[in-house]
Order: structure tokens, then sequence, then C-alpha cells
């Protein structure tokens, strides 16, 4: 797929508009709205919100982060998911061979963003969002056309998460971080899939250990979502090319 500017634009504009789709799901999952009919209101005021409160980043800047009506704060996570959502779509676009591809790897993607910020807010990653992680990294891997063995691959990286859920009962580790796990598998195969997974152990333990020394909130007992670190993990083994075994074998190989 040949890379220009003026679509690379595009691409980020429209990922920036499904941002801020994303931001209306994430709100209203769950909660018995419907996800994308219905107008949007102020959180605080209920003041239903026009055009110009809605257009991805721009509203927020202008409006200084407030509310027009009520000048009550929004959330820094509407201005927070828009960009992460701009710079994944063109991020994707960078480096997808298809269109096609580019399709799957971005839904992939704002559902993976999806799973982080909702894990953050309340310690539980839905199983619809699981289920659409499966399906979408198998299309992943159908396309690039890998054998077998990654799909072991997903299964492998997944077990130690998965054992440490089935020994706790659910406690030290919910059941989702583990299924989670089997589709980045899938999606990075076994190289790329354990760099990223022992990047978010890394990660995961550097911000738990901060978190329990910086705040008195967080104790050992803290639940600390994983989810998030898996996730970014995975972001720099997708993204930034970062794969320590391949590393290491070519120094040796
Ligand atoms: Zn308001």
């Amino acid at each position: 797929m040949e890379v220009g500017f003026v679509t690379g634009v595009a691409v980020t504009l429209f990922s920036l508009i499904l941002g801020s789709f994303l931001n209306a799901i994430l709100y209203r999952y769950n909660t018995g709205r419907s996800a994308l009919s219905g107008r949007s209101c102020c959180m605080h005021c209920g003041h239903r919100l026009g055009v110009l409160d809605l257009v991805p980043l721009f509203s927020y800047a202008w409006l200084k982060g407030r509310c027009r009506y009520c000048f009550s704060k929004v959330s820094w996570q509407y201005p927070l998911v828009e960009a992460a959502a701009a710079l994944l779509g063109l991020g994707v676009y960078l480096q997808t061979p298809s269109w096609i591809f580019f399709g799957i790897d971005f839904c992939l993607w704002l559902t993976l963003l999806f799973i982080v910020v909702y894990d953050f807010r309340h310690f539980i990653i839905p199983w619809s969002a699981l289920a659409l992680v499966a399906v979408l990294s198998l299309a992943h891997w159908y396309l690039a056309g890998w054998g077998g063995w990654n799909l072991a691959a997903g299964l492998f990286l997944a077990a130690p998460l998965l054992l440490i859920s089935l020994i706790s009962k659910g406690r030290w580790m919910g059941w989702g971080d583990g299924l989670l796990e089997i589709s980045l598998g899938w999606l990075l195969g076994l190289s790329a899939g354990g760099t990223a997974f022992v990047l978010a152990f890394w990660a995961g333990a550097l911000v738990g250990i901060g978190a329990i020394l910086l705040s008195k909130r967080y104790t050992m007992n803290s639940e600390v979502p994983f989810a998030p670190f898996l996730i970014l993990g995975a972001g720099c083994a997708y993204f930034l090319h970062v794969d320590f075994f391949q590393t290491v074998a070519s120094l040796f190989l």
C-alpha cells in the first residue's frame, strides 16, 4: 500500500472522529443507553451539545476543558481518547500492506483502546470486547498467512496468566487478562508477543511499586488492572517493532 501525505492526513482526521465515537461508547456502555443513537448531552447540566461542542480535540481546547453552558469541567478522557485514536489510525496506516489489513488492525486497536480505558475505570474487561479482539486478531492471523505455530503462540503466552487465575480462582488476576493475551499472541506471534509480555511485566511492576511507594491509597493487595500494561507492551511490539528475542537471535545466528 502506497503511503501518501494527503491520505495520511485524511486517515488521521477520520480516526479522530472515530475516537470521539469511542468516547461515547465508553460512557454509555452498560448504562442502558444506546451507544450510538441519541444526541450527546453535558454530563453535569444535561444541556444538549451542538456541533461546535463536539469537534474532536478542537472543542476541548477552545472551551478550555469546560462545558459551554454550565462551565463544569469536562473529563480529560475525551481529548486523550481522541488523540490516541488518531495516533493509532495513523500508526496502523503507516505499516499495513492493504486497506483490508488496515480495517482489521485499526478496529482491533480501537477495541484495545476501549479495553484500556474501561479496565482502568471499572477493573473489568467486557466479554464482548474480548470476543471482538479474538475475532479480529484471528482475521489478522489469517490475512498474514501465518501457520498453526502462531495459533499455539497465543495459548503459550497466555498460559502463565491463566494458571495464576486458576490457582487464585481469579483473585490475583482476572480471567480477562489471560484471555486477552491469547489474542495478542495471535496478533504478534511468539517472538514479538513474548517481548510485549516481558515489557508489560516490567511496566506493571514499575508502576505498581511506584504507586505503593508514592501513594498511601495503594497497598500490595490493591487491585491493579493488568490489561492496559499487556496492551501497552503489545503496542511497543506492533508499532515500534521492539523484539528482544529477534534482536538476541540476530546477534548470535
Ligand atoms: Zn454542562
